[in-house]
């Protein structure tokens, strides 16, 4: 997808303060962080967003939840806890649309979600 910025992030072509990466996935800081801690982790394939996940690319979403626990220990959350959050289309607020995952911790978050 060459005009999708997170796919521009994972080419290199934009600069991203990178927190994890492996075959799979990529986590780095958001550009507009909105607590402490607040890493986008997303694939490294482009998934438009929750909707486009297939028997093809699910492998993708699982290897982000199992590099989840790794991400937050390097990211100091991992004890006292994150929220994970992931906005679909225009009534889920996704402003970008390459799917990805907030990880949003270092301070608490209280008990609203919306
Ligand atoms: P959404 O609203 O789609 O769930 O989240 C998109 C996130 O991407 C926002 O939190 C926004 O701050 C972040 N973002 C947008 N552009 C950039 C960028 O160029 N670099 C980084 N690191 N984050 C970005
Ligand atoms: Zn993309």
């Amino acid at each position: 997808m060459e005009d999708c910025l997170f796919c521009k992030i994972i080419a290199g072509k934009i600069p991203s303060k990178k927190v994890f990466e492996n075959e799979y996935v990529l986590a780095f800081e958001d550009i507009e962080p909105v607590a402490p801690v607040h890493v986008l982790i997303i694939p490294k394939v482009h998934i438009s967003d929750t909707n486009d996940i297939n028997d093809e690319n699910i492998i993708y979403v699982s290897e982000i939840y199992k590099a989840v626990k790794e991400i937050a220990k390097i990211c100091n959350v991992a004890e006292d806890g994150y929220r994970l959050i992931c906005n679909c289309g225009k009534n889920g607020g996704q402003t970008v649309h390459h799917l990805h995952f907030h990880m949003l911790g270092g301070r608490e978050l209280g008990d609203k979600i919306v």
